[in-house]
């Protein structure tokens, strides 16, 4: 987030602060002409940091007493005193309920910021999974060719061979060594954290939902909820689920990107006795054909910047959890994603 405060903004706060005062300095003291500072704390919305909020509900309490003591009026009748204390109440009420607004708005961001950062994070284990899925079978491979070779040269009985067997020996050693490292890399990636709780889905959802599509809606996306009403508990770790959520609506918003009609629907439901169905639709050009017959491999993709492993993430968080992840195309054109997660009373 910019901490700059936009010049813009400061040049509009100067001009509206110089007009309400003249305005305020033309009318007779009984009429609250410092109400309209209100306007000036108003701006603070658009200023990045609460401090400038603040001083900006300063600036039009000085003004309001500097309106007071200016006017060419004489003595100060009670309901003059009201007036501005009025006024001074409206300033600062405003500010108040501003400051804790963009708070909220900070709070969320920075927990965008988190997720964002533990997705990547995400993304980096699924990567290393699959190079040390990838490296351990050839080194297996290499070590076993120069085994073979090694005995190879022992049944030769040539005594100038001797130096070469020593250092195939050490050969498969070090690959050994190698694949051993590799094997520990994985186990350590693979037993990341799964903490598991009882969880309400549609809040789940609600938080995931906020994070991902923060500011959407003024580029035109309309988000529709229908989400359960007395859901059970699911069974689950709630930033890996949540992780799912905002890579499938990002996803949406990403494919819609190219189209007019930007519509996204997050839906929740019971599925049988033992789940609970989240799915995500959008009403984007659908899947590509070389992305759906390879969908869940992982480096599939056909961003120019994507790396291709949001999906296979997806699906092995889904699989952990012992839910299931589907794909399926929008009937009214688009794509619909959908997972379920187990619920915490299994009944029947
Ligand atoms: P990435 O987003 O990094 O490319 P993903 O695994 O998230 O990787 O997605 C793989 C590919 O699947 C994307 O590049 C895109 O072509 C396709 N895709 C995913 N979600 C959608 C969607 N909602 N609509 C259309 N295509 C999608």
């Amino acid at each position: 987030m910019t901490s700059t405060v936009p010049i813009k903004l400061v040049v509009l706060g100067v001009l509206l602060a110089g007009l309400i005062l003249t305005f305020d300095l033309s009318l007779p003291l009984g009429v609250a002409g410092g109400v309209p500072y209100v306007a000036l704390v108003l701006l603070g919305t658009w200023f990045p940091r609460i401090w400038h909020l603040f001083f900006l509900a300063v600036a039009g309490s000085v003004l309001t007493l500097v309106g007071l003591f200016l006017s060419p009026e004489g003595g100060i009748p009670w309901v003059v005193l009201t007036n501005r204390i009025l006024a001074l109440f409206a300033i600062w009420i405003t500010a108040f309920l501003i400051a804790i607004r963009k708070k909220a708005e900070n709070q969320l961001r920075e927990r965008e910021e988190e997720l964002r950062r533990v997705s990547r994070l995400g993304d980096m284990g699924q990567m290393a999974s699959a190079l040390a899925h990838e490296l351990g079978q050839p080194l297996t491979a290499i070590g076993n060719y120069i085994q073979a070779a090694s005995r190879h040269l022992e049944r030769s009985g040539e005594d100038g061979l001797d130096k070469v067997q020593g250092n195939l020996e050490k050969a498969v050693a070090q690959s050994n060594r190698a694949g051993q490292i590799i094997r520990s890399l994985r186990e350590f990636i693979e037993k990341g954290e799964t903490k598991r709780a009882a969880l309400n889905a549609n809040d789940l959802i609600e938080e995931a939902a906020s994070m991902a599509l923060l500011g959407v809606a003024a580029d035109g996306y309309r988000v529709t909820r229908m989400l359960g009403y007395g859901l059970p508990p699911v069974i689950a770790n709630k930033v890996q689920i949540q992780q799912v959520v905002v890579n499938l609506l990002r996803n949406s918003v990403e494919a819609m990107a190219g189209t007019t009609r930007r519509e996204i629907t997050i839906t929740s439901s019971l599925d049988g006795d033992t789940a609970v169905k989240i799915a995500v639709s959008d009403t984007g050009p659908g899947l590509p054909d070389e992305v759906s017959s390879q969908l869940f491999k992982p480096f599939v993709t056909t961003k120019p910047d994507g790396m291709g492993v949001g999906l296979s993430i997806c699906r092995a968080i889904i699989d952990d959890h012992g839910g299931r992840f589907e794909a399926a195309p929008n009937p009214g054109g688009g794509t619909i994603f959908s997972f379920t997660v187990p619920t915490a009373s299994k009944r029947g």
